[in-house]
């Protein structure tokens, strides 16, 4: 497990205004990581990474036998930051049935008829499963923010200040109505620099194999890079709570971004302190009459043999 206090500056402490330039994309480039060296960090990466897997499969099935709750995690991040590849290796050794991920795209008309919140209500996990967005109902805070254009019908071509204030409080109340269902949920914006997301899309521009991962609106975003940062700080200055905190992943380094997701959702839900469900004395005695009678039954097809 990595120490809560180096966990602690990548949470949005409720309330505050968030800077994005204050917060680091190449954690491997900080004093603390220098000293340690990048092999060792590495290294120590990717054992995070095992442990905290092997402990998320545990966690989730004591999440589905406890039955009382279930947990949200919200994907969001410029493009080429790692969100697919993230999501990848933190729940890949999670029963499958245990898990259920969700990408959201641009909506379609119907979805665009509803509320704005209504597409991701029928996504949200059942009880004793983990759900996760990959993007999710803050694009309706990020994505339109940058491109009012793209709001749909019913909607104002130049929506003030007061619109989104009211967007943000939507998702505050949507967040604690979860919370107080027993929903646990918890948000990460993987942050990458520009400089690196250009690498990632050269990367894919420079090798075949990757070529189908381009695509020529990833460039022009690119170009209202400035306009996201703003509408990133709006929306995580306005939206993380106690309840539902932002993290805000260093994200250049793959192997970092994804040991402390990893770490990150598996101390959350450890910190649920779920149990399993206790058995009954009439349960025990019914158990115990069922082994006597299967110790009894042959193993023949033919029960006369
Ligand atoms: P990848 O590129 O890794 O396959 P992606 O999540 O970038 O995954 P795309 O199909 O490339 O998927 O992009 C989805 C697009 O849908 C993004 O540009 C996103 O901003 C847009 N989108 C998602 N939700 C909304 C929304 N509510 N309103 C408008 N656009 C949205
Ligand atoms: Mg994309």
């Amino acid at each position: 497990m990595i120490n809560p206090k180096l966990i602690e500056q990548f949470v949005v402490a409720p309330g505050t205004t968030v800077n994005l330039k204050s917060y680091v994309t190449d954690w491997t480039a900080t004093d603390a990581a220098q000293e340690l060296g990048k092999n060792v960090i590495k290294e120590r990466a990717r054992e995070i990474l095992e442990e905290s897997r092997k402990h998320l499969d545990a966690a989730q099935e004591l999440l589905y036998a406890s039955d009382t709750h279930s947990v949200l995690l919200v994907f969001q991040a410029m493009d080429a930051a790692g969100k697919d590849g993230t999501i990848r290796h933190v729940m890949s050794g999670v029963n499958p049935q245990g898990c259920q991920v969700y990408s959201f795209k641009k909506p379609s008309t119907e979805e665009l008829d509803h509320n704005f919140l209504w597409r991701y209500m029928k996504a949200l996990p059942e009880r004793g499963r983990i759900g996760i967005f990959n993007r999710s109902y803050y694009e309706d805070v990020l994505v339109v923010k940058v491109h009012p254009e793209w709001l749909g019908p019913g909607q104002p071509a130049n929506p003030n200040e007061k619109f989104w204030e009211n967007r943000y409080e939507d998702i505050n109340n949507f967040e604690k109505h979860l919370a107080r269902n027993g929903t646990l949920v918890l948000k990460f914006f993987l942050h990458v620099s520009k400089g690196e997301q250009k690498r990632r899309f050269l990367e894919r521009l420079n090798n075949p194999d990757k070529h189908w991962k381009f695509s020529e609106a990833d460039m022009a975003e690119r170009e209202h890079w400035k306009d996201y940062q703003k509408a990133f700080e709006e929306a995580l200055s306005a939206t993380s709570t106690r309840r539902a905190p932002w993290h805000v992943i260093p994200a250049d380094r793959k192997y970092v971004a994804r040991a402390l997701v990893a770490d990150i959702v598996c101390t959350a839900i450890q910190d649920l302190k779920l149990e399993f469900p206790k058995v009954s004395a009439e349960k025990m005695a019914k158990l115990a009459a069922a082994r006597e009678r299967l110790e009894k039954t042959s193993n023949s097809d033919n029960p006369e043999a």
